[in-house]
C-alpha cells in the first residue's frame, strides 16, 4: 500500500495528459488527472479539431467554383451562416470532450476539476484540496503569445478564434508560422479579404526554402495579401467599431479582426513551480531530460509545455512513454524525434518528413534532388490557376530518400504514407520500383527520374 493517495497526478487533460492518465489508470496504477478548462485541451478544443472542420468550411465555395468546369451549375447567392458553422463546430467538440471524459473515467482514472498547484514534490492542491501523489506529471500545454506594441488588448488568438460572435469583412492576421497561415486561409476561403503581416520575407521560416516560396505564391493566388517584412506597431479602434492598424513601415489599414498567431509559450504561470525551485529554460520551457525528469525526482513534464516540437502526436507519445516507463510491463525505447512528419493546413495543404533541402546540403554537399511542379488534375477542367510542388531529398552516398516535402491537395494524408517509408530507411530505388498508383497526384513521388541540375 502506498503512502500516498495516487501512484501518479497528471496536472493537464490536453493530449499527453489524458493519454498517460488513462494508459497508466489501465495498467493498474491509481491515477487522478486535474484539469481547469477543458477535457482535450488545445487540440480538441481550440486548435487541430476546429481548424480541420473550419477548413473544410472554407473549401465549399471554392468546390462550387470548381464546379463549374464540370458542367455544375449553381443559381442564387452563396451565403455562410457563421452561427451555424460555430454551433455544429461546438456540438461536435462537446461529443469529443465526452469521449475524453468516458475514456479517462472508464480507465479508472479520476477527474479533478480545478485548477492545480504544486505545493512539494509530492503534493499537488486543488481548489483548497491537498492531494499527494508519488509522481507528478506537468501536461499543462501552451498558450498563445501576446504581441506587446500599443493597443495589443484588441488584438484575438487562436484561443478566440473559433468562438467569434461573427464572421469580420476583414481580417489582419500577424505572423507567418504554422497557424497565421491556416487561419489566414481558413477566413479567406469563407470570404473574409484578409491580409497576412509577416516580419520575414517569405512564409514559413523552417520549412523546405522552396515549399516556403511555393506556398506564398499560392496563397497569394487565393487573394490572401501578404504584407512582408512589415510589423504592426499599433493598434486603435477606428469609429465604425472595427480597428485601425499601423505597421512599422508608416503606413496604416483598417481590420474588423485582428488575429496574432506569432507563436505560443509554456503555460506554467501559477503552477506553483517556484514552490519546488523547478527549472526552466529561458523560453520558460519546464526543463526535462530525454525521459521527461525535471531536476526534481518525482515531478515529470511532457508535451508543448517543455518545448519542442508543438505537435499533438508528440504529446501523445509522450504520455504512452512515461505510462509506460511508470507502470509498463518492459520499459519503453526512448523516443525517436527523427523524421516527424507534419502538416500544415494552408491551402493548398503543405506535407513534409525529413530534412530540407538546406538541412540536407548542410550536413552533406553530396544530396540530390527531385522536384516536379504540376497543375493537378482536377483543375484542367476547373480552370483555377493552382499548381503542387512534390519534392524529394535523396543523399547520394547511401541513396536513402531522406526528405519529402509536398505542397498540395491532401498533401498531409499523403506524406503520413511516406513518412513510414522513410522512417524504415527506402532508397531512391525503392522509390522507383514501386508502382504508382494511378490517376494520382502521389504516384508523382515514385516517378521522379530526372535529378534537379544545379
Ligand atoms: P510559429 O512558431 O509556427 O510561428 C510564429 C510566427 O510568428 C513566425 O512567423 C514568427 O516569425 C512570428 N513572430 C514571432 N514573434 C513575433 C513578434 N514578436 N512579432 C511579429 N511576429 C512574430 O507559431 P504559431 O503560433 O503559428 O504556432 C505555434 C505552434 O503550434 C507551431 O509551431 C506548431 O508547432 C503548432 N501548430 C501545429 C499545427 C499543425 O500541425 N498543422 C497547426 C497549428 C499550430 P519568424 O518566422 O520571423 O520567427
Amino acid at each position: 500500500m502506498s503512502d500516498f493517495d495516487y501512484d501518479l497526478f497528471v496536472i493537464g487533460a490536453g493530449s499527453g495528459g489524458v493519454r498517460l492518465a488513462r494508459m497508466s489508470a489501465a495498467m493498474g496504477a491509481n491515477v487522478a488527472v486535474a484539469e481547469d478548462r477543458y477535457l482535450g485541451g488545445t487540440c480538441v478544443n481550440v486548435g487541430c479539431v476546429p481548424k480541420k472542420l473550419f477548413v473544410y468550411a472554407s473549401h465549399v465555395r471554392e468546390e462550387l467554383e470548381d464546379g463549374a468546369g464540370f458542367g455544375w451549375q449553381h443559381s442564387g447567392e452563396l451565403k455562410l451562416d457563421w452561427q451555424t458553422l460555430i454551433e455544429n463546430k461546438n456540438t461536435e467538440i462537446k461529443r469529443l470532450n465526452g469521449i475524453y471524459q468516458s475514456l479517462l473515467e472508464n480507465s479508472g482514472a479520476q477527474i479533478i476539476n480545478g485548477r492545480a498547484e504544486i505545493k512539494g514534490p509530492n503534493e499537488v492542491v486543488v481548489e483548497g484540496e491537498s492531494y499527494s501523489a508519488e509522481r507528478i506529471v506537468i501536461a499543462t500545454g501552451s498558450w498563445p503569445r501576446l504581441p506587446e506594441f500599443e493597443g495589443a488588448e484588441f488584438v484575438k488568438t487562436s484561443n478566440e478564434f473559433f468562438f467569434l460572435d461573427e464572421l469580420p469583412q476583414t481580417a489582419t492576421v500577424l505572423g507567418g508560422g504554422y497557424i497565421a497561415i491556416e487561419l489566414a486561409g481558413i477566413l479567406q476561403g469563407l470570404g473574409v479579404q484578409t491580409k497576412i503581416v509577416y516580419r520575414g520575407d517569405t512564409l514559413l521560416r523552417g520549412f523546405d526554402n522552396e515549399v516556403r516560396r511555393f506556398v506564398t505564391a499560392e496563397v497569394q493566388k487565393k487573394g490572401i495579401e501578404l504584407v512582408l517584412e512589415n510589423n504592426i506597431s499599433k493598434i486603435g479602434k477606428s469609429r465604425d467599431g472595427g480597428f485601425d492598424v499601423s505597421l512599422e513601415s508608416g503606413t496604416a489599414h483598417q481590420a474588423d479582426l485582428v488575429l496574432a498567431a506569432i507563436g505560443r509559450i509554456p503555460l506554467t504561470k501559477g503552477l506553483g513551480i517556484e514552490s519546488v525551485n523547478l527549472e526552466t529554460n529561458k523560453n520558460g520551457e519546464i526543463k526535462v531530460n530525454e525521459r521527461f525528469e525535471t531536476n526534481v525526482a518525482s515531478i515529470f513534464a511532457i508535451g508543448d509545455v517543455v518545448g519542442g516540437p508543438q505537435l499533438t502526436p508528440i504529446a501523445l507519445a509522450e504520455g504512452m512513454f512515461l505510462a509506460n516507463s511508470f507502470f509498463g510491463e518492459h520499459k519503453p525505447a526512448l523516443l525517436d524525434y527523427g523524421n516527424i512528419p507534419t502538416a500544415v493546413f494552408c491551402q493548398p495543404n503543405i506535407g513534409t518528413v525529413g530534412l530540407t533541402e538546406e538541412e540536407a546540403k548542410a550536413n552533406s554537399p553530396e544530396v540530390d534532388v527531385y522536384v516536379s511542379s504540376f497543375k493537378p488534375m482536377k483543375h484542367t477542367l476547373s480552370g483555377r490557376d493552382e499548381r503542387s510542388l512534390m519534392k524529394l531529398i535523396v543523399d547520394r552516398k547511401t541513396d536513402k530518400v531522406i526528405g519529402a516535402h509536398m505542397v498540395g491537395a491532401e498533401a498531409g494524408e499523403i506524406i503520413q504514407g511516406l513518412a513510414v517509408a522513410i522512417k524504415a530507411g527506402a532508397t531512391k530505388a525503392t522509390f522507383d520500383s514501386t508502382i504508382g498508383i494511378h490517376p494520382t497526384a502521389a504516384e508523382e513521388f515514385v516517378t521522379m527520374r530526372q535529378v534537379r541540375v544545379e
